[in-house]
């Protein structure tokens, strides 16, 4: 028998509704991106967000239903982000799926949002689903490394005291006066770098840290570029983007080591960075690393309703006093 779940996320600034058979198959994926809506303010604005949720949520709805030739009738759940992400943006998916929930009389399943990023990587079959793995969550608002035993069994064995990295690539975009989102953007420019020099130090050093940190290297390029202002962009940015990445991958490597394991995960906005997967593999010694296509690194709700089918199966279902939380907590 075929599974079918229909997936809302609404956490940040994307809003997505997604059909997804059996955990793996998309039979629709849907994304109304309103990063137009917030550009000119060089970052998310909750109340815009919360706001645009709302207007385009019932419409993507539909065409998800309609792209993946069902109707309501044919869903077996309905399940959508409620954590970690902006209050006001969570609410809109979470009440639209719990009166659908409520309506068709079908069991409701309220996603994190980070687990579901990492399981984006099993979406389409294109990986075994198998435990445990080392998962590397970069996105614009967290920046966190797992061990995950399974499903709903992630232990968070390191995180960024301050800045997400995703941010960080935003922040510094900003002050070089480039587009919003600052991650793609970079990338790209720092392709056109002629002197590839290291311009800012690394990022804690000290041995046996277990922490992320990137608001040091955001003030660093910060106070370069008032001190050189005719400097090369692209070589700014290349610099930045080597330091920032390089912490990501020395950290993942350490962890999977020090655990004894061999699989890696790498997910959320920031993991579409080529330059990431590429410094990555060049790491690895032995060790197998998993992305998702760059497509799915972005919020979207093929990966909540994909994930949500391992709950269904589960029969772990949410009732509709479930809320939001800005925060999320390491187990379910
Ligand atoms: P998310 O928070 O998962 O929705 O991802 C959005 C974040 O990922 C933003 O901070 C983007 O700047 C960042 N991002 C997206 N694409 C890239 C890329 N190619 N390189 C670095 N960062 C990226
Ligand atoms: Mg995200």
């Amino acid at each position: 028998m075929n599974v079918i779940g229909l997936g809302l996320e609404s956490s940040c600034d994307e809003t997505a509704a997604s059909v997804v058979k059996n955990g793996s198959e998309i039979l629709s994926n849907i994304i109304f991106s309103q990063v137009s809506l917030h550009r000119e303010y060089s970052g998310v604005v909750p109340e815009i967000a919360s706001r645009a949720h709302l207007e385009v949520i019932n419409g993507l709805i539909d065409t998800a239903l309609a792209k993946a030739g069902v109707s309501f009738n044919d869903l077996n759940y309905i399940a959508a982000t409620n954590r970690p992400g902006l209050v006001g943006s969570l609410l809109v998916g979470l009440q639209t799926a719990k009166a659908i929930s409520f309506a068709l009389d079908i069991p409701l399943i309220a996603v994190n949002h980070l687990e579901a990023h990492l399981y984006a990587a099993f979406l389409e079959g294109r990986q075994e689903l198998r435990f445990p793995y080392i998962g590397l969550l970069a996105s614009g608002g967290n920046t966190a490394v797992y061990e995950v035993k399974g499903i709903g069994d992630m232990e968070c064995i390191g995180k960024t005291i301050d800045d997400a990295v995703g941010e960080a690539f935003d922040k510094v975009a900003k002050y070089l006066g480039l587009e919003y989102p600052g991650g793609p953007v970079i990338e790209k420019l720092a392709l056109d770098a002629v002197k590839k020099e290291m311009l800012f130090p690394k990022i804690l050093t000290a041995g046996g840290d277990t922490r992320f940190s990137y608001s040091g290297i955001k003030t660093a390029v910060v106070n370069y570029i008032n001190a050189n202002p005719s400097a090369d962009k692209a070589e700014i940015v290349y610099a930045f983007q080597e330091r920032a990445l390089e912490l990501l991958v020395r950290r993942v490597f350490a962890f999977a080591r020090k655990r004894g394991i061999k699989r890696i995960v790498a997910a959320g906005g920031v993991a579409a960075n080529g330059r990431l997967r590429a410094l990555l593999s060049a790491a690895a010694a032995g060790e197998e690393i998993i992305a998702p296509p760059p497509a799915l690194c972005a919020d979207n709700g093929a990966m909540i309703s994909g994930l949500a089918f391992h709950y269904y199966m589960r029969k772990e279902f949410d009732d509709l006093s479930v809320d939001v939380r800005s925060r999320v907590l390491e187990r379910r």
